[in-house]
């Protein structure tokens, strides 16, 4: 299988038409699990694809969230931050460097609402605090 056949699986499976920039935003957010911004995937995309346009982007980007293959992060207030959707986890943000940590903890009112027969397809939970690089970072700074 080569890497790109799981993405158009994924895009198959929701009945979603195969494009060359729905496939590469899936392979760029499934390798960079850094919830990058429209604007970055936009940008390291252009890199490969310089006619790319910035509405195709955020078009597909939307598609792809209303399908669930795709999520976005409000975590930053008013920025949108997106996330490869691959199983629900929480995330962290780091008040100070801006970094966003995925948390994997299991979330105890999803199973409730799961044995409610409700269909759950987004689960968020927002950390925020001061992550360990900055800690060390800011120990270092008082010595
Ligand atoms: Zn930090
Ligand atoms: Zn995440």
């Amino acid at each position: 299988m080569t890497c790109l056949e799981k993405y158009v699986e994924l895009l198959k499976s929701n009945n979603l038409k195969i494009t060359h920039q729905r496939l590469e935003i899936l392979k760029y957010l499934d390798a960079h699990r850094t919830h990058p911004t429209a604007d970055v995937i936009y940008s390291e995309l252009k890199k490969k694809n310089p006619a790319l346009s910035k509405t195709t982007i955020y078009n597909a980007l939307e598609t792809l969230q209303k399908n669930n293959l795709v999520q976005n992060l409000t975590i930053c207030g008013s920025e949108q931050r997106y996330d490869f959707k691959d199983y629900m986890h929480h995330h962290f943000l780091c008040k100070n460097c801006g970094e966003i940590i995925d948390i994997e903890i299991a979330c105890p009112n999803l199973d409730k609402m799961l044995k409610h027969g409700h269909k759950v397809e987004e689960v968020h939970g927002y950390f925020k605090g001061i992550c360990k690089e900055c800690l060390r970072e800011k120990k270092g700074a008082k010595k």
